[in-house]
């Protein structure tokens, strides 16, 4: 079978996609509810919140709208740490519904500094909310959430995160850093097929939920609680994808978070130190490098497209390659969720096998 290495949708347990294939129920009857409420629970025991956890059917990017139109109204300003791909769509998705957004961006493949938040912060008292990604997963880089968070609280700011890549895998404490809204995806670290974004609300965002006026209705996170209440989603849901995480959930508190963090960082680990002892460069700054996603530069003559079919074809591992700017600068190693050391080993030594044929000449 072939090993999907790639940062989304990720490779799902045998008992996860079987879930996918019950029988549907009724959305709106008893059993359903039952499911709803325990996957809910459960979801705040990864997420480490007391606040309210909503499950929305969209991708990780519906979330993130969701963020944004609950919380924000027209001509608000808000200051949006962009250091990839991810971090641009965030603020194209404020900027859409006529947010004022004022940009930090960084190179790419570096983290954001925390200096420069706490500046523009500093500048700009009416900046009502930050808008940042946890882990960018077109870099394959971590920001330092809890730096960032120190600051944006010390400002009173609301705080939105993108931890579509990062929740469930990568430490994120959601109350005690004070995420607002944080938003998560099915498809990514929690081991199911793609259907469903997951995202909490803290108090603080309510009370930013009862000023904004930016126009909403599928996103809604009054009616997403109000039938919550009754065990429903106000829209018919993603029912097999809730089946799914019933069943993934189950297997993520029975390994446990610490673990499950500790094992994305073993195989992190294993991942930057199996490129470079193929003598291939990490492209993010290593301080900051993902443990669920590593990019590789394409240096030395190698040719990343090539490289990625290589694989795919010969070894039967698909890798992603590299997004706008990026494309044929990197190829991407996803690694979350449903992972092991021993993959990325796999991984690894056919990489040494396909690289001579790719172009790549370096010696080391
Ligand atoms: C995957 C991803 C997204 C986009 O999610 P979709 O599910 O494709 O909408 C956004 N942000 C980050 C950091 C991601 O990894």
């Amino acid at each position: 079978m072939e090993q999907l290495r790639i940062p989304g949708p990720t490779p799902c347990p045998d008992e996860v996609l079987q879930a996918m294939a019950r029988p549907m129920i009724n959305h709106r009857g008893e059993e359903f509810g039952r499911i709803l409420h325990e996957v809910t629970a459960k979801l705040k025991q990864l997420f480490l919140t007391k606040g309210d956890v909503f499950l929305l059917t969209a991708s990780g990017t519906g979330g993130l709208e969701a963020a944004v139109v609950n919380t924000l109204s027209p001509g608000d300003k808000v200051l949006s740490v962009e250091v990839g791909v991810f971090g641009e769509r965030f603020s194209t998705i404020a900027r859409q519904f006529g947010a004022e957004v004022i940009p930090i961006s960084v190179e790419w493949g570096r983290a954001a500094d925390v200096a420069d938040i706490r500046r523009a912060l500093a500048s700009e008292p009416k900046i009502k909310a930050v808008l940042v990604t946890h882990n960018e997963t077109s870099t394959g880089m971590t920001n330092d959430l809890a730096a960032i968070s120190s600051v944006v609280k010390e400002f009173d700011k609301l705080l939105l995160v993108d931890a579509i890549s990062s929740l469930g895998s990568i430490e994120l404490p959601t109350d005690k850093w004070g995420c607002d809204v944080t938003v998560t995806a099915s498809q990514k670290g929690w081991m199911v097929p793609p259907g469903l974004a997951m995202v909490s609300v803290s108090e603080k965002a309510w009370q930013a939920y009862d000023r904004a006026k930016m126009p909403r209705f599928y996103w809604d996170f009054k009616e997403a609680k109000n039938y919550l209440e009754k065990g429903q989603t106000p829209w018919t849901p993603m029912v097999s994808t809730v089946f799914a995480l019933a069943v993934s959930l189950d297997m993520m508190l029975q390994e446990g978070l610490t673990n499950i963090i500790a094992r994305h960082v073993r195989v992190g680990q294993a991942a930057r130190g199996g490129i470079k002892s193929l003598g291939l460069a990490l492209f993010a700054e290593e301080k900051y490098a993902s443990n669920t996603v590593t990019a590789v530069s394409t240096s030395d003559g190698l040719d990343a497209k090539k490289l990625v079919k290589v694989m795919k074809e010969e070894h039967g591992i698909v890798l992603a390659g590299g997004q706008q700017s990026l494309a044929g600068r990197i190829f991407r190693i996803g690694h979350l969720g449903w992972v092991t050391e021993d993959e990325i080993t796999t991984v690894i030594a056919a990489l040494k096998s396909a690289l001579p044929g790719v172009g790549f000449s370096k010696t080391k």
